[in-house]
Formats: structure tokens, sequence, C-alpha cells
């Protein structure tokens, strides 16, 4: 008998009652399978997805992504009213930003988050008003930094004194006034239900609590800087508000002291707001967790005698996440004997760490199910890896799936709408894979996917006639 320690399933796994059932949490609301057990996704079958567009292809369940925004957005308006203030949401476009994501975010009411010139010009490109995007990042440079201002950016989150020194040279050699906010570090790191709280942090983002008030004081004295408060963010995929509430008291702590030099309109904690990857992740409503955070917000702020900031809140993961779905194709299972009779199966599909990185990146872990069909077997402890030279090239480490899944099957992975498009790469010069906005019934790509003439075009040295024949 096995211990559960040397079994090779981890304990959270558990033996599905039904290998094709869709636990609702880690898949967009509109999935379901139909008559013929294909799954469906907005009403459309994967099977008819995966031979239009090829696989692996990336679905994105557009009503799904506008419901978390209205989500988010109205979950803090009621926290933020009930509490005397207002709240902004800005969606962080990292987690993955086209121009079709940033027109629904922005539709459904939502600001912008981008962190790099390149974010910042596909914000642009969808039309979305610069006065509602804010622009982080710890090494904007000078060009990234005179492009945002030129544009008339609403918010510039400053990470570092040197680029206090550059955003003064701009907006004076530009005669411009800029909005800012400081980032600070607040010691606090959270992550989903743990969080870690230190004097000093080993990172390269933001100021010191003990030194952001020199920076406060820098910014106050050049005219074209418009200092407008604090921003913090204290990590991502976070169930609990224990983290929030701890680095929302350190930091009213500095907000509080700032107000003797002038006035703090408002505070920005940030986003990673967690979501769910399998069945066993519980992450807190959004409604409870704004709630929660304001409130603390809104007692520390009592607890010191001060007026309640204007808050701002940045949801990248808990807005896109669920809405995506990866779909591959099986090519090859192999199975490998474990000892005392237990067998997992690789299943090897046709993408893999190039268009879902976070296995490999962080050891993530993702569910799947059978989209092609519902399967007839008995579950089967499998591996779900991708088709590069790496053995961490690894999409479900631990699932179980019908024993009757065979090449030719369609895979589904759920959740994979944030970090994955965004971090994708032509590992193996593999092309990304094509994006597809599902609603209604109705799919439209909303970003091309690569053509392996698109990687050839890259590579200087083929000769140009060469280079017309492919
Ligand atoms: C990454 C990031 C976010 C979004 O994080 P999620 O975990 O996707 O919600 C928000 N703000 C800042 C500053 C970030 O770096």
């Amino acid at each position: 008998m096995l211990s559960p320690a040397d079994s090779p399933a981890p304990e959270w796994l558990v033996v599905p009652d039904d290998v094709n059932d869709l636990a609702t949490a880690v898949w967009p609301a509109s999935a379901a399978r139909d008559g013929d057990g294909v799954l469906t996704l907005a009403g459309i079958p994967a099977t008819s997805l995966a031979q239009t567009y090829g696989t692996p292809l990336l679905v994105i369940d557009e009503d799904q992504v506008r419901d978390r925004a209205r989500a988010f957005r109205s979950a803090f308006d009621r926290a933020a009213g009930e509490n005397g203030t207002t709240a902004q949401v800005y969606y962080a476009g990292k987690a993955f930003l086209c121009t079709s994501v940033a027109r629904w975010v922005v539709d459904e009411g939502l600001c912008i988050d981008v962190c790099t010139g390149g974010e910042l010009e596909v914000a642009l490109a969808a039309g979305v008003a610069p006065a509602s995007l804010g622009f982080h990042g710890n090494n904007k440079s000078v060009a990234e930094l005179e492009r945002a201002v030129e544009v008339g950016i609403g918010t510039i989150i400053v990470d570092s004194a040197i680029e206090i020194e550059r955003l003064a040279a701009i907006v004076a050699r530009t005669d411009s006034v800029q909005r800012v906010l400081v980032r600070v570090i607040s010691g606090v790191h959270a992550e989903t239900h743990e969080f870690l709280a230190t004097a000093h942090e080993d990172q390269k983002f933001g100021f010191p609590l003990a030194e952001a008030e020199e920076a406060v004081a820098r910014i106050r004295e050049i005219d074209g800087l418009d200092f407008a408060g604090l921003h913090c963010h204290i990590g991502s995929q976070i169930f609990g508000v224990a983290g929030f509430r701890e680095s929302a008291s350190r930091v009213l702590e500095l907000h509080a002291s700032l107000l003797e030099g002038g006035p703090v309109p408002s505070l920005n904690l940030g986003g990673g707001f967690g979501i769910a990857y399998t069945r066993v992740d519980d992450p807190t409503p959004i409604e409870t967790l704004a709630a929660e955070i304001v409130s603390a917000v809104a007692e520390g702020c009592a607890a010191r005698g001060i007026p309640m900031p204007a808050l701002s809140f940045e949801p990248g993961r808990a807005i896109v996440g669920a809405a995506g779905v990866t779909l591959y194709e099986v090519g090859t299972t192999k199975d490998v004997e474990l000892g005392s009779g237990m067998v997992r199966r690789y299943l090897s599909v046709d993408g893999g760490m190039s268009d879902n990185a976070r296995p490999a990146l962080y050891g993530a872990q993702f569910s799947a199910r059978l989209a092609s069909r519902s399967g007839i077997g008995a579950p089967q402890l499998s591996r779900v890896v991708g088709k590069h030279c790496e053995s961490g090239d690894i999409v479900v480490e631990h699932e179980y799936l019908p024993d009757d899944v065979a090449p030719g099957d369609l895979l589904a992975v759920p959740s994979t709408g944030a970090y994955c498009a965004s971090l994708a790469s032509n590992y193996n010069h593999v092309p990304r894979p094509p994006i597809v906005a599902v609603r209604d019934g109705r799919s439209t790509v909303i970003v091309r996917g690569e053509s392996i003439a698109d990687i050839l075009s890259r590579d200087a040295g083929i000769p140009s006639a060469d280079a017309e024949r492919l």
C-alpha cells in the first residue's frame, strides 16, 4: 500500500466522480457539453473551433471578461460608496493585452495599466483615452516617459529617484503637468493563503517606506509634477484579505505623515486577486474582498483621523484568467510505470511552454478535460506535456483524464486567459497560436496566429530569393 507521500498524484488531486465534468470555478460560465458530449464555448463546439482555426488555439470568452470587469467595478464602487469615497479599477494589461480586450474592459468602465512602451501603444491603438491609462515599470526609458507625457497619460507610477529626475526634465521641456503616484514597497508579500511581512524587501520595485518621504518631497518641489498619492502592489494569486490589510495599514502610516506636507488625494492598492486553476482553489469572492479591503482602509483612516483617499485597484488575472481556454490536439501518448501497479500516462499535445510558460516558470498547476467528445473510460492519472525539447515542458502536471484519450482527441485547458498569451514565446521556432474571441455562438480572431513565414521573416540571413519562395 502506498502512503499518500509516495503517491504519484498530489494529495489535492481528487479522483473525479465524472471525468468529463466541468468544475464551474475554472471554466468560463458559457462552457458546457452538447448532446454529443463535445465541449462548447459560448455555444460553439470545440471541434468546430479547432477545425476553423487549427490547434493550439486560445479561445477567449468575451462575456466572461466583460462580466468580471463589471463585477470588479461594481464591487469596488459599492464598497467605496459605503465608506465615503470612490474607487477606480485599472485592468493590468500585462495579464493579456490586445486592442479588443482593451476596448471590452474600457467599455465596462475600467481604466488600463500598462508597463512598457509596447503595452502603451496597444492601449492607444485601441483608442483608449490616454487619461484613463496608468504607466508602471521600474525602468521606463526616457523615450517611453516622453511618449507617455506627450500623449497625456493619466498617471505615471514613479518607481525610482532616477525616474523622478527624468520626468522633471521632460515636464520642464514640454511645459506639461503630469500626475504621478509613488510606488512603495510595504514589506508585505502575499500569495494565495499566506503572506510574509518584513521590514525590508529585497526586490527591484519601488521605494522602501523609509525612503518614500524624501521622494515625495522632491516631487512636490517640481512644478510640472502633481503628486497624487502612494501605490503599493503586494503580490499575485492572493486568495485572502490579510495581506492587503497589513499592507494598507503600513502604507496608511506613511500616507498620514505625507498629509502634513500637502494633499494626498488618492491611494492605489494594486492587484493580485487570485483565481481558481484547479477545482480545489477557493478564491474569496470579489464582493467580499472589496468590502473587507475598503473597510480596512476606512478603519485605518479613522484611527489616524485622516480623510478617506480616493482608491484605485489593478486586477489583471482575475479579469481575464477564467475567460481563456486553450485547445490542443493529442499527438502521442506514453505510459510510465511508477511501481506498485501505478501508471502515469503522458499525453503530448501540439503546443506547450511556448503558449503556456506558467508551469515551467512557476510550477503553476492547471486542469484539463477531453474536449472533442466525452470520455468513456475510467479516470487515468495523466500528465499533459508539450512538444518542446525540455522535460519541464508541462502543461498540466497532474490530472485525471479518461483512459480512452487517444491521438487525434482534443484537450481543453481552462483558466489560460491570463499570463499565457502575454508570456508566449517562439521557443523551438514554434509559431504562437491564434487567439479567438467567442460570444453568442460567433467566433472572431482577435490576434492572428503566427506562421513559419513570420518566424523566417525575422531571419536576416536568408537570401531574399529564398525568402520569396517560402
Ligand atoms: C502584475 C501587476 C498587477 C496585476 O496583477 P494580477 O495578479 O494579474 O492581478 C497589478 N499591479 C501591478 C503593479 C502589477 O505589477
